[in-house]
């Protein structure tokens, strides 16, 4: 099987961008507050120039050593781009991290913020930061878990933490709901989001802006719940392989 070519990411997009506009529109959204990440694990780096000749900006990736197999393809080629970790990091790709990403946007706990603000204080950089919510509460993901869909208190008092870390500036939350066939499902997931950074922003007193959330199958309903952040991979350049 070979690799998806430029006219079939072009199409894709272009459906992909009609959605994100009708989900909008639908919720009276202003699409310009909505931004695709093209998710690009496991994709060559040929793929990632076609899509940042297509105007894609943000990026995300999963796996450090990986990306840096492929990280010149990210440095834009004039344009500016934004390479976000989306996943699970070890405590020793924490430099990688530091050293070659622009934002993290799956902080799952506070030992790598600690860890990941020492690095990033030695080489003078601050990085925008989203908190990864563990929204279905399962067993299998990473992140914060809820109290019944409402911030636990482990987690507010880790937020304070994080907080306080010069070279982390916490932008929002990014979540992964339980998997379904039927993006509906997905739903109620997204409004719990959508209410911890509420309460967050309301009661607590913090000033986040992002909600990273939604994928290939559901996006336009992350959209419809205020997503402003979508993650894309399969939907925009195929199946995995
Ligand atoms: C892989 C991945 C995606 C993209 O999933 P698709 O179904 O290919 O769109 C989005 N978010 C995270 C955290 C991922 O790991």
């Amino acid at each position: 099987m070979t690799e998806i070519n430029k006219e079939q990411i072009r199409n894709n997009l272009s459906v992909i961008q009609q959605r994100i506009d009708q989900a909008a529109a639908k919720s009276g959204r202003n699409p310009s507050e909505i931004s695709l990440m093209a998710v690009t694990k496991k994709k060559s780096a040929e793929v990632i120039r076609y899509l940042i000749d297509l105007n894609i900006r943000y990026f995300g990736e999963n796996y450090p050593d990986e990306t840096l197999e492929k990280i010149e393809a990210f440095k834009g080629n004039g344009h500016t781009t934004s390479l976000c970790m989306i996943g699970h990091l070890q405590s020793r790709k924490i430099n990688i991290v530091a050293e070659h990403f622009d934002e993290y946007h799956s902080l799952d706990r506070l030992k790598t913020a600690v860890q990941l603000n020492k690095i990033l204080k030695m080489i003078n950089k601050t990085m925008p930061i989203f908190l990864e919510i563990n929204i279905g509460d399962e067993d299998s993901k990473s992140g914060w878990t809820t109290e019944n869909g409402k911030p636990s208190d482990q987690f507010l008092k880790d937020m304070e933490e994080i907080q306080t870390l010069s070279q982390l500036k916490v932008d929002g939350l990014m979540a992964l709901p339980p998997v379904s066939e039927n993006p509906e499902d997905s739903r109620p997931y997204f409004v719990r989001l959508r209410h911890i950074l509420e309460k967050l922003n309301d009661n607590y007193g913090y000033s986040l802006h992002h909600l990273s959330m939604g994928t290939s199958i559901d996006y336009p309903i992350a959209i419809e719940e205020g997503a402003t952040f979508v993650r894309i991979g399969t939907a925009l350049t195929g199946p995995r392989i």
